[in-house]
């Protein structure tokens, strides 16, 4: 008995019409000695309406400081939860209509389990027995993506895009021969074909290149899912949603490096607005000055990325920078204003409209001279670079975020991706 896992995005399953072309989608993948597994999405916009009326309901926008942290966050899950829950049913519907046996499996029917971090809990494991039982069978089972349960039976959600990583998570407990990730792009391009029309789609893209895609801001994926696909070596393909039942729809398909038979010097560019950047000048220059920062700001919980540590004038000090998600910068730079005088800090400032742009390639590993192509086609263009980070097979800087589009455009054509 063969396996095989489909999932399908929010625009996908956008309305009703769309649920009964999913549904085409799926019966022509039935076949005999292979069980179906589908995993969905909330329908297109439907996670944002229910994210909003959960803060609301939490107060803010009110006088008084809104519910947040753990207070917030269990709720939050069940409120959320909710909207992939409609489309389980809406699909098994719209599939025993055209005559395909199906049935809904909620996340504690299965038990798909997850640990108790409220809003972005990670799987622990899938249970396979009931569900393997009922694919087997014949009957398509329907998975609501995003959502699990804790060992204490609540709801969890696996943080927004998640449903890519459920698909993952339920492909590699099925043993399935492969994960199907649909959705409104025909497979994995060099770079957003949204804000490059001349960007081409990827037949195959290694694990490596694709995790640092997704880490590095594009969204055709979630970081986790090609995480957990790579570390537990399940194929997955991205393929268009749009396409007939049955017609081409060859998509791009995450590989191991050795099956990537022309390594690419760039094989795609990332960007991800969700930047912000905060200076600290006149740091005192001591031992465990950097401790203290990050120590401070790991203990808030905020993620740090770029780097950039230099001397400054006055002798006894340095200057420093680094990169946090936007949605943390403010709360960054209160935490290290609080113990500002205990570090040592002269000035803090904080800003916030800046860009992350980065090129991956596994190709980067044996070749001179790429940092010095990206640094001349962004000069050449009048860009300003304020920070840089490489690692063995990428190279991001962070820019002025008016730039961005600019940027992805220049870069994109200086190492040769654009469409003939
Ligand atoms: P879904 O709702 O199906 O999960 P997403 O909106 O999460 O879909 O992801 C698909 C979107 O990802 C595309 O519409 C596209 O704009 C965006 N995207 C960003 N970078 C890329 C890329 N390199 N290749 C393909 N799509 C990308
Ligand atoms: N519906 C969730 C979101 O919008 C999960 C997903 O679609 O992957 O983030
Ligand atoms: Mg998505």
């Amino acid at each position: 008995m063969s396996r095989l896992v489909m999932k399908f995005g929010g625009t996908s399953v956008g309305d009703v019409e769309r649920i009964a072309r999913v549904a085409r989608l799926v019966a022509a993948e039935r076949k005999p000695g292979r069980g179906l597994a589908v995993v969905v999405s909330a329908m297109a916009g439907e996670t944002d309406r229910l994210v909003a009326l959960a803060r609301a309901a939490a107060g803010e926008g009110g006088n008084k400081a809104p519910l947040a942290g753990d207070d917030f966050n269990d709720e939050y899950d069940v409120v959320v939860a909710s909207g992939e829950q409609a489309t389980t049913g809406l699909l098994a519907l719209a599939l025993r209509r055209i005559g395909v046996p199906a049935r809904s499996w909620q996340n504690w029917q299965i038990p798909f389990r997850t640990d108790a971090a409220h809003s972005k809990a990670r799987v622990l494991d899938v249970e396979t027995e009931a569900l393997a039982a009922s694919i087997d069978a014949g009957c398509v089972a329907i998975i609501p993506g995003f959502q699990g349960v804790t060992a204490e039976g609540r709801i969890s959600t696996l943080g927004r895009g998640g449903s890519d990583t459920s698909a993952v998570a339920v492909a590699a407990a099925l043993g399935a021969e492969r994960c199907d990730i649909y959705t409104d792009v025909d497979g994995v391009y060099t770079t957003d074909p949204r804000i490059v029309p001349k960007a081409r789609r990827l037949d195959k893209i290694c694990y490596e290149e694709m995790l640092e895609m997704a880490s590095l801001g594009a969204k055709v994926l979630q970081t986790r899912s090609v995480e957990l696909a790579f570390a537990r070596r399940v194929p997955v393909r991205v393929l268009s949603s749009f396409a007939e039942p049955g017609a081409a729809n060859p998509g791009t398909l995450l590989c191991p490096e050795d099956q990537i038979v022309e390594k690419q010097i760039v094989s795609g560019i990332a960007y991800s607005r969700d930047e912000a950047k905060i200076s600290l000048l006149g740091v005192a220059d001591r031992p465990g000055a950097a401790a203290e920062i990050f120590t401070k700001l790991a203990d808030a919980n905020i993620n740090v990325d770029m780097i950039v540590q230099t001397e400054a004038r006055q002798a006894g000090r340095q200057n420093m920078l680094f990169t946090c998600p936007d949605r943390d910068a403010q709360r960054a730079s209160e935490t290290i204003a609080e113990a500002r005088e205990q570090i040592g800090v002269e000035e803090i400032h904080l800003r916030r409209d800046v860009a992350k742009v980065s090129v991956i390639g596994i190709g980067m590993r044996s070749q001179a001279g790429v940092a010095r192509t990206m640094f001349a086609a962004l000069a050449q263009k009048g860009v300003n670079i304020e920070a840089i980070a490489t690692s063995e097979i990428k190279i991001s800087v962070l820019i002025d975020a008016a730039y961005t589009e600019l940027a992805v455009r220049a870069l994109h054509s200086a190492y040769g991706l654009d469409v003939a």
